[in-house]
């Protein structure tokens, strides 16, 4: 969450890496820039060095992370992560959740997720294949997400952990591994557990993400 001055900070840091964007509104509930973003990266071997017509907003006193709109429709609607509503589908909220947790940071944000969206799409525009993988959407996306965090080998067991750390409020190294395993937590999947026992911000991520996974299936989406 930004306050309206570090998002202050942050936009006129951005604008000095990003001087094709400047800002197109400025409020105490969101600011937006507008303008053209400038990708350049290369990845086995293969360049992009061009400009994408953007707007990004960024939510200002809020728990919703900024968004990037393709104003231009440079992104073929064909393309499997073109939008999740009418935003560029990114990485999954609660990788970038986890990925902040000590703080927002606007310009990595922009380096490691909306310059490497429109690198990622040029490079499967090329050669049909992701070059850093891909999640899915909704709630299959977010348990991939924590299937990768905590280490667990497949999607049914993830969520059983998911809903151990949910429920079992303290954190018992001598419980059975909620993977399934038989072996007790602290040697099995303790090492990945036991930062949600101790980080309550963490705990606060995967309490919201476990009841969007419901809301999803309830609503059979
Ligand atoms: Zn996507
Ligand atoms: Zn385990």
């Amino acid at each position: 969450m930004l306050t309206y001055e570090d998002a202050v900070t942050q936009v006129s840091e951005l604008l000095q890496v990003q001087t094709g964007l400047s800002v197109s509104k400025s409020s105490e509930e969101e600011i937006q820039l507008s303008g053209a973003l400038f990708v350049n990266r290369v990845y086995r071997d293969f360049p992009v060095r061009k400009h994408y017509r953007i707007k990004l907003v960024i939510p200002v006193g809020s728990e919703e992370l900024p968004y990037v709109l393709d104003t231009e429709n440079q992104i073929d609607n064909t393309y499997p992560h073109a939008f999740t509503g009418k935003k560029l589908c990114l990485e999954t909220p609660t990788s970038i959740r986890i990925q902040y947790i000590d703080g927002f940071n606007l310009v990595s944000w922009v380096q490691n997720y909306v310059e490497v969206y429109f690198f990622t799409y040029e490079y499967y525009k090329r050669y049909g294949i992701y070059p850093f993988g891909e999640r899915a959407h909704g709630y299959c996306g977010i348990v991939q997400t924590y299937k990768d965090l905590l280490h667990i080998d497949n999607e049914i067991n993830t969520i059983h952990v998911m809903k151990y750390i949910s429920t079992v409020k303290v954190y018992r190294g001598h419980h059975r591994c909620p993977c399934g395993s038989n072996k007790r937590i602290r040697s099995c999947h303790g090492e990945y557990i036991k930062p949600f026992y101790e980080d309550c911000r963490l705990r606060k991520i995967l309490d919201d993400d476990l009841l969007e996974c419901y809301r999803e299936a309830k609503e059979g989406k």
